[in-house]
C-alpha cells in the first residue's frame, strides 16, 4: 500500500468513530447568540476534527441535576436542561450517551461523605456506600427515560472515573480517600487493624510511589506502578526516584510497606469495581434491560493504576462489573490496552482538568460549597484570576486536530490486541474561545461579602 493510501485509509476510519463528549452543559452558552447553540457548536467542531458519530450529553453539573428528577428531589443544575437538548438531537443519527459524574456535591449529605486518611470529609460523595450508588442509579435512571420520552434511540451510559478518589498531601504526608466506615469495613477484609494504621502514619506505603510535586501544587506519582509490580519492584522504582531516601526506613519495614501498598490498591480495584458493578447492575434492573445493553462506558486515565480513579486498566478485562469500554488518553509509556474495548479520549489527563475546571466554577458561586472548601477566603478578584487559570489549564489540555488521533491510530495498529480492541476516539468539546463565556461567573454581592468578611 502506498504512504498516501495509508493515510487516506487512516483518516477515513478516524472519521468513522468520533464521539463529542459535551463535559458541561455550559460550553453550549459559548455559541448563545445562534438560534440553535447545540448544532452551532457541533459544527463548530465537526469544522475542525470532522463527523462525530457520537455525542455525550451530562446528567448532572456540578450543581445539580441537569433535568427536573422527581425521585430523589435533587437539586437541578443552573442553565440549560437536559431534555430540551435531547428533544434536538431524537432524530440525529448519531448515537447518544448520557454522562455523569459522581462526586455530586449537591447531595449535601455529611453521612455520604469522602473521609480521608486523616479522618477530614471532602465536599464529595464516597461511591462505595450504598444510598450513594443508589442515588447515581437513581439519576441515570431517569435521565435514560427522559431520553427515551424525548424519542432517542438506545442511549449509552457514561461514568466519569477520573476522580472518585481524590487524594492530598499535607506538609509532605500523603492523604488518601476514602476511609469512612464503608470503605473501612470492605479494606478490613483485606488488611489488619495494624496494618490500616500504617497508613495513617507520617511515612506511610503511598510515600513509595507518591510525593509532593516541586510546586507544592499537587502530587506526582510514578507511571510505572500497574497490576503486575512485585514489592521488591515498587522498592526498585521508589529507590530510582529517590524517595526511599527520604523514608528512613529499615529494608525489612520498606519492604512490607510495599506489600502492604500492593494488598491496599488491590483492595481499592476490587472495591471500586464493585460499587460500579451496583450501580449498573442497579440500572439494568431497574429498566428491566442487559447490563450489556447500556454499553456503558468508564473514562479513565492513561496510567496503569489510576490513584484518583482506585483500580488498575489491565485488570478491567478480567472483572464482571458490565462496563463495555474504557476512555482513556493516549498518555505515552503506558502499554496500550490489548485486552480492553477502548476509546482514546483526546484531552491530556483525560477529563481530569476539565473536571476540575467546571467543579472550581461551580463551587466559586455556591454559597455552601465555598464555605466547605475554603474557597471563602479568597477575595473575588483572586477567585475570577484563578477560574480563568484553571480554564486555561483545562483548554490546553484539549488534543486538537485530526493529525494527533492518526498517530494514536498508527501506534495502536503495532498491536493485534489493541488494533481489535480500538473503538475510536472522544473530542471534549471545549476550546480557548470559550474563555470569555465560560470564567464570566455571577459573584453575587452576599459572595462578595464572604470574600471580604474573612
Ligand atoms: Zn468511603
Amino acid at each position: 500500500m502506498s504512504l498516501r493510501q495509508k493515510y487516506q485509509d487512516g483518516m477515513a476510519s478516524v472519521d468513522a468513530s468520533k464521539v463529542l463528549d459535551i463535559p458541561d452543559l455550559g460550553v453550549i452558552d459559548a455559541y448563545g447568540a445562534d438560534h440553535d447553540p447545540l448544532r452551532a457548536l457541533v459544527r463548530e467542531f465537526e469544522s475542525k476534527h470532522g463527523e462525530f458519530t457520537g455525542i455525550v450529553f451530562p446528567a448532572v453539573g456540578f450543581d445539580g441535576v441537569t433535568f427536573p428528577i422527581s425521585t430523589a428531589r435533587l437539586p437541578q443544575a443552573r442553565g440549560r436542561s437536559l431534555q430540551d437538548l435531547l428533544l434536538q438531537v431524537a432524530r440525529d443519527p448519531r448515537q447518544v450517551y448520557i454522562s455523569l459524574e459522581p462526586s455530586f456535591a449537591f447531595l449535601n449529605s455529611p453521612i455520604s461523605q469522602l473521609i480521608d486518611s486523616s479522618g477530614d470529609a471532602s465536599n464529595q460523595v464516597c461511591i462505595a456506600q450504598p444510598y450513594v450508588q443508589e442515588n447515581i442509579a437513581l439519576v441515570l435512571i431517569d435521565a435514560l427515560t427522559v431520553a427515551h420520552d424525548a424519542g432517542v434511540d438506545a442511549p449509552n451510559i457514561v461514568l466519569d472515573g477520573v476522580d472518585f478518589w481524590p487524594m492530598g498531601v499535607d506538609s509532605g504526608k500523603m492523604e488518601l480517600t476514602c476511609f469512612c466506615h464503608t470503605c473501612t469495613a470492605f479494606l478490613a477484609g483485606y488488611l489488619s487493624r495494624a496494618e490500616m494504621a500504617t497508613f495513617r502514619e507520617s511515612v506511610n506505603p503511598w510515600s513509595l510511589v507518591l510525593a509532593e510535586n516541586d510546586r507544592g501544587t499537587g502530587i506526582s506519582y510514578v507511571d510505572e506502578f500497574s497490576s503486575t509490580t512485585t514489592p521488591d519492584g515498587i522498592l526498585q522504582i521508589a529507590e530510582q526516584k529517590g524517595f526511599l531516601k527520604d523514608m528512613k526506613l529499615s529494608p525489612a519495614r520498606l519492604g512490607e510497606m510495599a506489600g502492604l501498598l500492593l494488598t491496599y490498591t488491590r483492595a481499592r480495584h476490587a472495591l471500586t469495581i464493585e460499587s460500579l458493578g451496583n450501580v449498573i447492575a442497579l440500572v439494568a434492573s431497574e429498566l428491566e434491560v442487559d447490563v450489556a445493553s447500556l454499553g456503558c462506558a468508564l473514562i479513565a486515565e492513561g496510567s496503569p493504576y489510576n490513584w484518583t480513579g482506585g483500580f488498575f486498566l489491565d485488570l478491567l478485562a478480567s472483572d464482571a462489573h458490565g462496563i463495555a469500554e474504557v476512555w482513556v488518553d493516549p498518555s505515552p509509556g503506558v502499554p496500550f490496552l490489548s485486552d480492553v474495548p477502548h476509546r482514546t479520549y483526546m484531552s491530556r489527563r483525560s477529563r481530569y482538568l476539565i473536571d476540575a475546571f467546571f467543579s472550581f466554577r461551580a463551587s466559586s458561586v455556591d454559597l455552601r460549597s465555598r464555605s466547605q472548601t475554603g474557597l471563602a477566603r479568597f477575595e473575588t478578584s483572586m477567585l475570577e484570576d484563578m477560574i480563568r487559570s484553571r480554564f486555561r489549564q483545562a483548554a490546553s489540555s484539549v488534543m486538537e486536530g485530526p493529525a494527533a488521533m492518526l498517530g494514536v491510530l498508527s501506534a495502536v495498529s503495532e498491536d493485534e490486541g489493541a488494533r481489535a480492541n480500538h473503538r475510536g476516539f472522544v473530542m471534549t468539546a471545549l476550546s480557548r474561545e470559550m474563555a470569555d463565556v465560560l470564567t464570566q461567573v455571577d459573584i453575587t454581592p452576599e459572595l462578595r461579602e464572604m470574600g471580604r468578611s474573612d
